[in-house]
């Protein structure tokens, strides 16, 4: 894969933090409003880049950062309920090197995966219209063609499903229609990683058992 024009993943870094392309999430992520309990705490309010280990062969993408966890913290799947239950099977299965994901300074390390999302800012109702989504698409694509090693690819959830599809089939890789999203479902293609879809670990999905920890890592130990 070709498509990126930076040197590094660090300078790719720098430039997804520092972007202020789509006027409405500038505006949003500035302004969204801090929970009661974090209302005191700093907020990082900027784009949220991916993380995690330059060598690895699964990369992990979500829709967007959330009001609460990412755009608050600064970190991708960070401080928020849906980065707890993420990260109890990230470890369970060996790809952190602890269970917690709460904070940029508290040690978490990623072994063989590298998480993101496809859009970088947190969006309004998490919903980012088509043009944000076009927009902000450069930046996932750019670091997955910045690791390498990748031959998996994980999609959190239907959003990010019908992105990496879609990339798919703009590389000619997926070839025929478009799928429609179901968990557990597994694209193995020629020219680009095999696409493995689970739910998006929100309370949403995690609360109502829709999805479990052992749905997630048993998608997790096929990677
Ligand atoms: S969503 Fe992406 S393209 Fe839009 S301002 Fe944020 S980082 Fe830039």
């Amino acid at each position: 894969m070709s498509d990126t024009t930076y040197s590094s993943l660090q300078v790719l870094q720098q430039a997804i933090v520092s972007c202020r392309l789509c006027p409405r999430l500038v505006a949003w992520r500035e302004s969204v409003p801090a929970k009661p309990a974090n209302k005191d705490a700093p907020h990082w309010r900027r784009p949220v880049p991916g993380f995690g280990d330059p060598s690895a062969h699964l990369f992990i993408t979500g829709l967007a950062p959330s009001a609460q966890g990412g755009n608050r913290t600064g970190r991708i799947f960070t401080g928020d309920k849906s980065a707890d239950f993420l990260f109890s099977v990230l470890y369970k299965a060996g790809f952190a090197n602890q269970p917690r994901s709460v904070a940029k300074d508290d040690g978490l390390c990623l072994k063989g995966c590298y998480l993101t999302a496809c859009v970088k800012c947190v969006p309004p109702q998490n919903k980012p219209t088509h043009q944000e989504c076009v927009s902000c698409s450069q930046y996932w694509k750019a670091e997955l063609s910045l690791l390498p090693h990748v031959s998996s690819i994980l999609v959190l959830g239907k959003f990010a499903f019908d992105a990496v599809i879609s990339y798919a089939k703009e590389k000619k890789a997926y070839i025929g229609g478009r799928p429609s999203f179901s968990h557990g479902a597994i694209y193995k293609m020629i020219g680009f990683p095999t696409i493995y879809a689970s739910y998006h670990p929100s309370p949403q999905n995690t609360n109502t058992g829709r999805l479990t920890e052992k749905m997630l890592l048993d998608i997790l130990m096929l990677t």
